[in-house]
């Protein structure tokens, strides 16, 4: 029987420089790092909030549920950030693709063996199947990345209806499930909580995601959303170097560990340090020229 539903990729920080170890690494303090790092919070959580969501609502899932809570989480984070401007939006929700398509250029380069088994899809897939949903839901602003390495036509051709598929899911998720009345709701039915963080890399984290207040954000949704049937934690904890998150349903928690917001910032150092490709398309240049540090 399966009770943990592991996440991320766990192998990746162990060859990242500056990552585990590090004694004393100075808060994040950089813009670009510090968005890049939240908008892939963000994305854990509505990930594992999919996956709680699919696991207290027993809902039918058609297909791997890894690949549900993925699009669940970039659709809610589209709506969600629909209202901002394209200047601030597109790179929020572009900053998660980067994040898997760093993950699988970083497994790429030392030739890790591919888990082809594996219940999630490879990170590269992960990549174009965010960048689709993305694409098919602002074609007006993002049509240029069509028929780039990144977009390939062929796939690119679907992307409005794929994001149409998943918004109707949404849709079908809220009124199916949601709470219309916020009467009968608990509205601290999900809670944060905080492990203390070990000295270090963790301690800046935990003081940049607790200032943030994304998680609070998110708990505070989805209590004035959803009636669930026993209460739900979201925990921050020191997880002995390894970058997770986890939904574990007999406990009804979602785990994020210090070190997995830690690798996010280490793939943001990275990334800026090999964007030349991704700033030699126009498009991404103009939504991403800061972030990826273009020349
Ligand atoms: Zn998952």
């Amino acid at each position: 029987m399966r009770y943990f539903i592991i996440c991320t990729a766990l192998v990746l920080s162990m060859s990242f420089p500056g990552q585990a170890g590090k004694p004393d690494s100075p808060v994040v303090k950089a813009d670009w790092e510090r968005d890049f790092l939240l908008a892939n919070l963000e994305f854990t959580l509505l990930h594992e909030f999919g996956h709680l969501i699919i696991e207290e609502f027993k809902l039918p899932v058609l297909g791997m549920e890894e690949d549900a809570a993925d699009r669940l989480a970039i659709i809610v984070m589209m709506r969600e950030h629909q209202h901002e401007s394209a200047a601030d939006f597109i790179p929020w929700l572009l900053s998660v693709a980067g994040g898997w398509y760093t993950e699988w250029e970083l497994k790429e380069g030392p030739k890790v063996k591919l888990d082809y088994w594996d219940n999630h899809n490879l990170e590269i897939q992960r990549f174009h199947n965010i960048v689709c949903l993305i694409v098919g839901g602002h074609t007006d602003l993002l049509e240029d990345v069509m028929d780039t390495e990144f977009l390939p036509f062929d796939r690119a051709v679907s992307c409005d209806y794929e994001y149409k598929q998943a918004r109707h899911a949404l849709n079908w998720l809220q009124s199916s499930y949601g709470q219309k009345s916020i009467v009968a709701l608990k509205m601290d039915a999900v809670k944060v909580f905080y492990k203390t963080p070990r000295e270090g890399e963790n301690k800046a984290i935990f003081e940049l995601i607790k200032t943030s207040q994304v998680a609070e954000k998110w708990a505070q949704k989805l209590s004035s959303s959803f009636k669930f049937p026993r209460p739900i934690s979201v925990e921050f904890d020191n997880c002995f170097g390894l970058p997770d998150a986890f939904w574990h349903a007999p406990t009804a928690s979602v785990t994020i560990c210090y070190e997995l917001l830690s690798h996010f910032s280490t793939m943001i150092k990275y990334r800026r340090e090999h964007s030349t490709r991704a700033c030699g398309i126009p498009i991404l240049r103009k939504y991403m020229k800061e972030l990826m540090s273009c020349t």
